[in-house]
């Protein structure tokens, strides 16, 4: 332990609780006594010091002390969702790491990995919910779930809500607003889809009661009023019934189940009725305590049926047949003798439980419930399951094992705007560029991942927010192929691929098509076909695909053709055009590189006697490149950089043609390259950038190609360069001008 940590040790040790602290913590103690299965006191009773110490000083909005928050928040914990004292303890300290010098090591010392794990995930999607504005909560909430990777994590954030929800009056009306529309667009239904229903009603009417005073007011007034009315009915409704069930000895709870304003509201504005229409429809609640059972709720249903009269229409079964969530009631509607209709619910105390607290009740009732299949959604399902499977372990193991390892193969990122865009697990940022668009991708060129500048090719985070920086015209890459996973991105690629290999093909037609002409010969489609075959072509478009990469040679086709249309046949045999003379050129040039180079590979220099060769323009290899030759059917050898995607495919085509190049040690002549600057636009950028290029390089421009859009500058700039060693201290060089983000070679 460091001398830190004791120091801190001690001064919990020595902490003085003022008197308000004394009995708030011994309220709290008492809360998880009466609602936990089992309270370490001690690790409540630290976390309680640590948070009223971390927050000393500090004070809310309403002035009151900062450290009554997380009390209060502690209390939600243990009250509403009675799951751990473990919870109750990061729900104390939810807001130190975050606020306070306290940090999570710190936490993990004085309590245990689980606190610390607790925390640091309350931490996490606070950012998440605070820093973005997304009103597709759905995807928001697969979101918060993948990034949550224990449920009590979401539940304290909760609480969390719930307690700043209660005491907004205190923040100015702007901020109000916002966390209103938040909390209802976000935590409500984030909340019902976990079965917190109870808390999803109370998110609901106090964010009601700020986006809509005078509606909630209205409502809330004539509540009021009629309380004293309600109450009567009520009161007379169950009289009989009351003595009815006590005369059988039932153990029970009566709840008038007033309906939260806001549902009132919603009813009144979808049914455009007035208040009292909605109002009138008396719903009554009637909880069995235990240990009454399922059975017990049909012996209910028929005393109120003995007295009132059923409509058999409104008869539900939700005990034999549970909904998705979990609930299970009886639902009866019945008639008075005066002829108003109230709805009657019967159910047990767990029943209730589940009801109101959802999934939270579940950890309270370990086996769960068990359930329908209509409208299931993939995380009930889930939960479902987990609680299904029987087993044997204490509480406290079972909910450590509540993993939410949901959504696995997702992620979420946000657009500059805070939309939420979900990509498959390994999208990269070029996928993410073809999800906005196929234009964005078609045009990307850089792009920013939280506001950093990376290569589009990086691998997307959950949460990333991620920029897209588009150039004016396309700028796709066929090396892309192998760092995207949407179909989106693929297929468009693809396409490119293809185009590109058209437009080889197609230069290739054309040298063959004016070879033709100079020989005075011509061949049709068909026969071109035919004969590309004795070449082993699979068809006249690869034979040109060839022909325009360098890589066959035009004058061999001429030959053939021409044979063929004096005779009208061809009399030499396949091998002629193909493996002989292939060997004798390969044999030939690698001698010849013997005798000049070093043995084992061929010399590129300039000053090789004998090999003819020359630079491939698709790659422009540069001395220091890694770089493969080509030894094409007319007797030059190209030189490629290694990783060239032409040269790979002559790789993989024509293996027995690649001969092994490498530079000489001193090479005089001056190479054309071309570098890639991004970066952000700003007056005297270009300037700058040739003045580096000129005076502390001392390298001769050829060209420079800027555009820039929306602050971003973008310039390509084709330079003479000498070397790698030379264009990468260029690049080194470049990266540190002002404002720039980004430079890469450029093919
Ligand atoms: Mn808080």
């Amino acid at each position: 332990m460091t001398k830190v940590d004791t120091d801190i040790r001690e001064e919990i040790e020595r902490y003085q609780l003022d008197k308000k602290q004394q009995s708030e913590l011994s309220d709290l103690l008492e809360l998880c006594h009466s609602k936990l299965d089992e309270t370490n006191d001690e690790l409540v009773t630290k976390a309680f010091i640590l948070c009223c110490k971390s927050h000393e000083g500090v004070k809310r909005a309403s002035g009151e002390p900062y450290y009554l928050h997380p009390i209060e928040v502690a209390k939600i914990m243990a009250d509403d969702f009675n799951i751990d004292d473990e919870s109750v303890a990061a729900a104390l300290l939810h807001d130190t790491v975050e606020d306070t010098s306290v940090t999570l090591n710190l936490i993990e010392e004085l309590f245990n990995p689980t606190v610390r794990h607790l925390i640091d995930g309350v931490t996490k999607i606070t950012g998440v919910f605070e820093s973005r504005d997304s009103k597709q909560a759905e995807t928001f909430m697969k979101l918060i779930l993948s990034m949550a990777e224990d449920i009590r994590v979401v539940l304290i954030k909760f609480a969390d809500r719930l307690h700043n929800m209660r005491t907004i009056s205190h923040l100015p009306r702007q901020k109000q607003l916002k966390k209103a529309t938040e909390t209802m667009e976000l935590y409500g239904p984030l909340a019902h889809r976990f079965g917190l229903f109870k808390i999803k009603n109370e998110f609901e009417d106090l964010c009601f009661k700020v986006i809509d005073p005078n509606s909630f007011k209205f409502i809330a007034r004539k509540l009021k009023e009629k309380k004293e009315a309600r109450e009567k009915f009520i009161g007379e409704f169950m009289e009989p019934i009351e003595n009815e069930l006590e005369g059988q000895k039932f153990k029970f709870e009566i709840k008038g189940r007033p309906k939260h304003i806001y549902s009132i509201y919603r009813k009144m504005q979808r049914q455009q009725k007035p208040f009292e229409e909605i109002y009138d429809l008396f719903a009554i609640r009637v909880i069995l305590e235990d240990p009454h059972t399922k059975e017990d709720c049909w012996r209910v249903y028929s005393v109120i049926t003995d007295w009132y009269t059923p409509i058999p229409k409104r008869f539900r079964d939700f005990i034999s047949v549970p909904k998705a969530n979990g609930y299970q009631s009886l639902h009866t509607t019945v008639i008075t003798k005066q002829g108003r209709k109230v709805e009657v619910q019967i159910r047990t105390r767990k029943m209730d439980d589940i009801a109101e607290h959802g999934l939270a009740a579940h950890w309270k009732y370990k086996e769960g419930a068990t359930g329908g299949s209509s409208e299931l959604d993939k995380f009930v399902h889930w939960v479902r399951d987990v609680l299904d499977s029987p087993r044997p372990d204490a509480a406290t193991e079972f909910v450590k094992d509540f993993q939410l390892n949901l959504y696995q193969d997702e992620i979420y990122v946000f657009t500059p705007n805070g939309e939420l865009k979900t990509l498959p697990k390994g999208a990269s940022c070029i996928d993410f560029a073809f999800e906005i668009h196929s234009e964005i991708g078609e045009r990307a060129i850089a792009a920013k991942v939280n506001g950093k500048m990376v290569p589009l090719r990086q691998k997307l985070k959950i949460g990333d927010q991620v920029e897209i920086i588009t150039g004016n015209k396309i700028n796709l890459n066929a090396d892309w192929m192998e760092d995207v996973v949407t179909h989106k991105a693929k297929a468009r690629l693809r396409q490119f691929i293809k185009q590109k290999e058209r437009k080889v093909a197609d230069e290739g037609r054309e040298v063959w098509e004016k070879r033709a002409a100079k020989g005075k010969v011509e061949a049709s489609d068909q026969e071109l076909t035919k004969l590309s075959k004795r070449f082993k072509f699979q068809n006249a478009q690869d034979m040109f695909y060839e022909i325009g990469a360098g890589a066959f040679d035009v004058n061999k086709l001429f030959e053939v053709v021409k044979e063929f249309k004096s005779k009208g046949r061809i009399d030499r045999p396949d091998q002629e055009f193909d493996d002989p003379s292939e060997d004798e050129i390969q044999e030939h040039y690698i001698s010849t590189a013997r005798a000049v180079g070093d043995g084992k590979a061929l010399l590129v220099d300039g000053e090789l006697t004998g090999v003819k060769y020359s630079y491939a323009n698709c790659c422009n290899p540069i001395p220091g490149d890694d770089v493969v030759g080509f030894i094409s059917r007319n007797g030059d050898v190209k030189i490629h950089r290694s990783n060239c995607k032409n040269a790979h495919h002559l790789i993989r085509t024509d293996s027995e043609r690649i001969i092994d190049v490498t530079w000489a040690k001193n090479i005089d002549t001056h190479f054309l390259g071309a570098v890639k600057v991004i970066g952000e636009d700003r007056v005297g950028l270009v300037n700058d950038l040739t003045e580096v290029l000129a005076k502390s390089l001392k390298t001769n421009m050829k060209s420079i190609n800027v555009s820039s859009e929306g602050g971003m500058f973008e310039g390509i700039l084709t330079i003479y360069v000498s070397d790698l060693n030379h264009l990468e201290n260029i690049i080194n060089r470049l990266e540190r001008v002002e404002g720039i983000k980004n430079v890469i070679r450029y093919e």
